[in-house]
């Protein structure tokens, strides 16, 4: 989408700046002139000067048809082309869902919480994370997907600032490498829950490791469900039988909670058939850490 925004851009900026060096000097845009004069479409100001109710040409008169938007360069029909053309040049079949904190990398990130008995606690890990959220939110009655925004509302401190940025990385390189090869049909996205204000900082270190960057989309769910967001670009390209374009998911995450949802939502949903295709796949590749070694577990739907 950002590609057609883009070409849409160029294209508009190139037939707003289509230049004539000599306006007006060849015999025909001479014919033009004389005949636009003949047909008086002028606006001009005789006749019209200071009226208390204001005159429609108190401003600087300007000839009619004389905008230099013309269509005549071939460029401009090239960026048309584009514009018009880009998703179909681009047959994208397959997507690469990566999720980035203990998948691409491993990071020093601690979540500081305070519940409002007044018990502190510093989570360090995700599991722990997860495990404390599913606590608290089963003890207040929280059924939310993600419990951190009603947790908040209930007066728990939850400081997860150390997510905003990419601190102390390591690399998963058994990850990074596959992230690296950007296969032909496929998009590669970066799903993370983490909040928006991170995309930057992790797409600056994505660089860092030698992935090209620019080929990479990321989405920052803020807890949302990655499923629902699947489910989305599941359907954001329906072809002509009604199928979705995307045969193929490959999905690299350590979160079982996550895969658990996405199993729900994009693997047994019986009301996703209708838009599957018959040949469609959805690889999960579950992240491992033992010990700092990282292997990985394939899932299939
Ligand atoms: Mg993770």
């Amino acid at each position: 989408m950002k590609l057609l925004f883009e070409n849409w851009r160029n294209f508009v900026d190139s037939i707003g700046e289509a230049a004539e060096p000599t306006p007006f000097k060849s015999a025909a845009q001479k014919r033009y002139k004389a005949q636009r004069k003949r047909n008086d479409m002028y606006s001009s100001p005789p006749g019209h000067k200071n009226l208390s109710s204001g005159s429609p040409f108190e401003t600087k008169p300007k000839r009619a048809g004389t905008d230099r938007l013309r269509f005549e360069e071939e460029t401009e029909l090239e960026n048309w082309r584009k514009f018009v053309n880009e998703e179909v040049e681009e047959p994208i079949t397959t997507l690469r869902i990566f999720d980035f904190d203990e998948t691409i990398a491993h990071t020093r990130s601690e979540t500081r919480v305070k519940a409002p008995d007044g018990t502190e606690l510093t989570v360090r890990s995700q599991q722990e994370f997860e495990e404390y959220m599913r606590a608290a939110a089963a003890k207040e009655g929280i059924e939310a997907f993600d419990a951190v925004d009603a947790l908040i509302g209930l007066g728990y401190q939850i400081d997860m600032s150390d997510f905003s940025i990419v601190k102390d990385p390591h690399e998963i390189s058994v990850i990074t490498d596959i992230m690296r090869e950007f296969p032909p049909n496929s998009k590669t996205y970066v799903v993370t829950a983490r909040q928006g204000a991170s995309l930057g900082p992790i797409m600056d270190y994505l660089d860092e490791l030698g992935i090209d960057s620019s080929q990479v989309r990321p989405i920052a769910t803020q807890g949302e469900s990655k499923g629902d967001v699947m489910v989305v670009m599941m359907k954001n390209k329906i072809m002509d039988n009604g199928k979705s374009n995307i045969n193929r998911i490959e999905y690299y995450e350590d979160s079982q909670k996550n895969i658990d949802d996405v199993l729900r939502k994009v693997c047994e949903d019986p009301e996703l058939d209708d838009i599957k295709p018959l040949d469609f796949e959805l690889i999960i590749n579950k992240v491992i850490n033992n010990d700092g070694q990282y292997n990985i577990q394939e899932i299939e739907c």
